[in-house]
């Protein structure tokens, strides 16, 4: 049966619910009208998700507007619609027996946005909405930025010092300036008709109306000044806007005079429109979404391999699973261990780190020091399949057989008994000359000769996160 989740998607006016496939495909959808009334919003979503419900479906999540504290799973505050007095996620989870998981409904477009849309393969990416209010998302390093719990909320980035008051307490907020609200606002005051859209605004213009000029100018100009901060903050790709209004926003920007600067800007429409949300909330909430990262530093003894993953970890913060740290504490234990039994214990250590690695949950990133041409390519491979890795990276430390020998034999003397002597050494050099990289992944040879360059390491595993997952395909998104 393929793996499926459902999506909600909380908005002011409407409520919308789907079952989505892994590759972003709405299999079933189903909405309804939204309310300001938290227990009404939470009985309509409950029936729309049973509406939309089948045995596949592994998850549910749901994107909320306003402030979300995304691990404990509690809405902190909310605007035209407040859930945070409900137990959303507690009350979905009781009634239909899946995991729930909630975020900003602005992180959750941004989610479905770069796993098939404006903004694929990007890694670093900011995301406005833009519709009654103005919501944010963050991308750093293709994880959604959080901070403390709530970071992102770029409506309530400060534009004009002692501007209109903001709901959230502060004024001048660039949601007072350039939301659809404060756009009809700015209509008024222009003194156009209410009934004014952002369409006869951009035509009006075109045909060389001033007022429609000097409105849209009043709208975009605050919006630029946010994304003008935000690229200096935060140095993204690309800024995205979605929402209603995304792509109005953008053609707003287009028309301001361009001002050169040490931070160019790139900004781009959404593409998944009214989809976004729900597929988004689906894809984060099926477990394989959040990747399971194995990198693989391999090589042979001596081949300068845990240095490279000690280093990996002091930079990246990832834990190391390293076959001798497993195996150490037996040979130290067990007394009148050979160089068979030694082989025997460095099978087992091999099957006890991957046993770690299958219980480690969704979302870890782990490095492993090994060996991994010790034991058959078969013994390897079903272990590796029954760890749960959505991605494998490889590290292929390499020195020259002689120093491999060179090293060894310097250290022999230190070593546990089981180890083979001082007299191995020859035979390393010659396992140095004919190994090979496991190749279960995208592969980087790194030389130990001289010292590895981790920065440079870390931004290839960046780099290659895509290409060492399965990628979603988003066909009718
Ligand atoms: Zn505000």
């Amino acid at each position: 049966m393929p793996r499926t989740a459902i999506g909600v998607d909380i908005g002011g006016t409407r409520l919308r619910a789907a079952r989505v496939a892994e590759d972003g495909a709405i299999l079933a959808l189903a909405k309804t009208a939204s309310s300001p009334d938290p227990q009404t919003v939470l009985e309509r979503i409950e029936s729309l998700i049973g509406q939309v419900d089948d045995p596949s479906v592994e998850g549910i999540g749901i994107g909320v507007p306003g402030r979300v504290d995304f691990e404990r799973r509690i809405v902190l505050s909310g605007g035209y619609v407040d859930l945070s007095a409900v137990p959303l996620a507690q009350a979905i989870e009781r009634r239909f027996g899946r995991p729930v998981l909630i975020d900003n409904d602005c992180a959750m477009a941004l989610v479905a946005e770069q796993a098939c849309g404006a903004v694929k393969r990007a890694r670093d990416v900011v995301m406005l909405t833009v519709g009654t209010g103005i919501g944010g998302a963050i991308l750093e390093g293709g994880r959604m930025l959080r901070s403390r719990g709530t970071a992102g909320q770029l409506g309530h980035l400060v534009v004009v010092p002692d501007g209109r008051r903001c709901a959230c307490g502060r004024s001048g907020c660039v949601e007072t300036e350039s939301s659809g609200t404060a756009l009809g606002r700015h209509i008024l005051e222009a003194g156009l008709s209410p009934h004014t859209t952002v369409a006869d605004l951009f035509e009006a213009e075109r045909n060389g109306d001033a007022i429609a000029a000097h409105v849209l100018q009043a709208w975009a100009a605050p919006l630029r000044a946010a994304i003008d901060s935000l690229q200096a903050v935060l140095d993204p790709e690309l800024v995205v806007l979605g929402g209603g209004l995304g792509e109005a926003a953008v053609s707003a920007l287009a028309r301001l005079a361009e001002i050169p600067s040490w931070y160019p800007t790139r900004v781009l429409a959404a593409q998944l429109g009214d989809d976004a949300g729900v597929v988004g909330a689906a894809l984060a909430a099926l477990p394989h979404n959040a990747p399971k990262r194995l990198v693989m530093v391999n090589g042979v003894p001596a081949s300068g391999k845990s240095s490279v993953a000690q280093g990996l970890s002091a930079l990246t913060g990832w834990p190391v699973f390293s076959l001798d740290a497993v195996k150490n504490p037996f040979l130290e234990e067990i007394e009148g261990v050979d160089r068979p039994f030694n082989r025997k214990l460095g099978r087992a250590s091999m099957v006890a780190m991957f046993a770690l690695l299958r219980d480690a949950p969704a979302g870890s990133s782990v490095i492993m020091d090994a060996w991994f041409g010790f034991q058959p390519r078969e013994f390897v491979l079903p272990l590796l399949a029954a760890s749960g890795v959505t991605a494998i990276h490889e590290i292929w430390c390499e020195a020259a057989p002689e120093t491999v020998g060179a090293r060894y034999r310097a250290r022999a003397a230190s070593r546990l008994p089981g180890h083979p002597g001082p007299d191995y050494a020859g035979e390393l050099e010659a396992l140095a000359r004919r190994a090979e990289p496991f190749r279960a992944g995208p592969l980087l040879t790194v030389s130990t000769e001289s010292i590895v360059d981790l920065h440079a390491v870390k931004a290839w595993l960046d780099g290659t996160l895509e290409l060492a997952s399965r990628p979603p395909r988003c066909d009718a998104a």
